[in-house]
């Protein structure tokens, strides 16, 4: 069946033909996905018409870095941080034993709960990573519980060296039965590294390992200090590093030449008050950049997308192109998924109507809920998932 989006007041397709976006635009969506764009005078019939009304229209959200999977609050912990404590990266050990603790059923409905937000938000794909569970056992049954929910799943047994682990023991761990446990799981390795975390040495042989069991790479580089992470992230041709606060010169031309992805997460910068990724010196070298919200609950507990958004513009002199661009192809680009981030014909009908007349309301008007409908591959979310299948 066809149906007919029409009265659309800006309609941001990404579709490489067109520059910028269409006005008093129309899209028709056949069985799931894109089959036409182009001015609503000239839109073709369909057996179903949905008109919004002047509204705004882009592609979902394809977030493509958050830590759903976790029990555990951690607010009194931010709150001090806010009163000036500092942050470090073993914060995780909190998280790690409540995730422990949590029955199935509790991490699965939470996740829920979390994807939800997230889709209420416009976001559309999501990646989510393990990494809060840090035994064999744990890490297992995060990606298992992941992979039920999520689009992509990612492992990250080495986010965090546990309590009374030898860090060069560990990852042998991490690559070893861990990685051989969590493989049928998940699509994607990945390693924090930093200071604190691992060093480029003990992250090379993680991915390296990733990179024998067929797994994508992606890297938490560069959030604290010049790490080495991102160069490690181009050396071994991951898809994206993540977090990217602090760049040498050679650092950005070393992204802006390669296939990886740098992906800034506005959110987290702010949570943390770390400095901004440098989003404008990687977009005027040539770099692709992402935006993910990075959803966890030690640094950036919200995966709302059109906040990181109207951060990026607002804080991160973005364009609102470019950030509408970075938060949608962007996000695609950084998962090597070529269906979803953009309304080009044939793409997935990930639609994201914005109860505005035009797309930079969301950094004109921060923080207000203008989020009016989502449709996943055509269908609406206003569903719950379990009932639209
Ligand atoms: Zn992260």
């Amino acid at each position: 069946m066809a149906t007919l989006f029409t009265g659309i007041g800006e309609l941001w397709t990404f579709d490489p033909a067109h520059d910028g976006p269409l006005r008093d635009a129309a899209l028709v969506v056949d069985d799931g996905v894109v089959a036409w764009t182009g001015p609503a005078s000239g839109a073709p019939d369909a057996d179903e018409r949905v008109d919004v009304g002047g509204r705004a229209v882009l592609p979902g959200w394809v977030d493509s870095h958050t830590h759903l999977v976790f029990d555990g609050d951690r607010s009194s912990e931010f709150e001090a941080r806010m009163a000036g404590e500092g942050y470090a990266a073993g914060g995780i050990a909190v998280t790690t034993g409540a995730t422990r603790a949590a029955s199935d059923e509790r991490l699965r409905s939470l996740l829920e709960a979390r994807l939800a937000e997230a889709y209420r938000g416009g976001t559309t794909t999501v990646e989510t990573k393990t990494g809060y569970g840090l035994t064999v056992d744990d890490e297992v049954r995060s990606a298992r519980i992941a992979a039920e929910l999520a689009d992509e799943v990612t492992f990250l047994g080495a986010h965090l060296v546990p309590e009374g682990w030898d860090a060069d023991e560990y990852v042998d761990l991490v690559i070893g039965d861990m990685l051989e446990a969590v493989r049928p799981h998940v699509g994607w390795m990945d390693v924090f590294c930093e200071e604190g975390a691992f060093t480029v040495e003990q992250s090379r042989r993680v991915l390296d390992a990733g990179r024998r069991a067929g797994l994508g790479l992606r890297v938490h580089g560069n959030q604290l200090g010049h790490s080495g992470g991102v160069a490690l992230a181009v050396e071994m041709g991951a898809a994206s590093v993540d977090h990217v606060n602090f760049l040498s010169a050679d650092d950005v031309e070393a992204l802006a030449a390669s296939d990886t992805v740098s992906t800034i997460l506005p959110a987290c910068d702010l949570s943390t008050r770390v400095q901004f990724a440098p989003a404008r010196q990687l977009l005027d070298a040539g770099a692709t950049v992402a935006i993910a919200s990075n959803c966890n609950p030690g640094t950036s507990y919200t995966s709302s997308m059109n906040f990181c958004v109207g951060t990026a513009v607002l804080q991160q002199y973005l364009t609102l192109e470019e950030a509408l661009r970075a938060a949608t192809v962007g996000g695609a680009r950084a998962l090597r998924r070529g269906d979803v981030g953009s309304l080009t014909v044939g793409s997935r009908a990930d639609l994201h109507v914005l109860d505005a007349p035009a797309a930079i309301h969301l950094a004109y008007r921060p923080g207000m809920p203008l989020t009016h409908a989502v449709f996943r591959g055509g269908r609406s979310l206003d569903t719950p998932r379990e009932s639209a299948g």
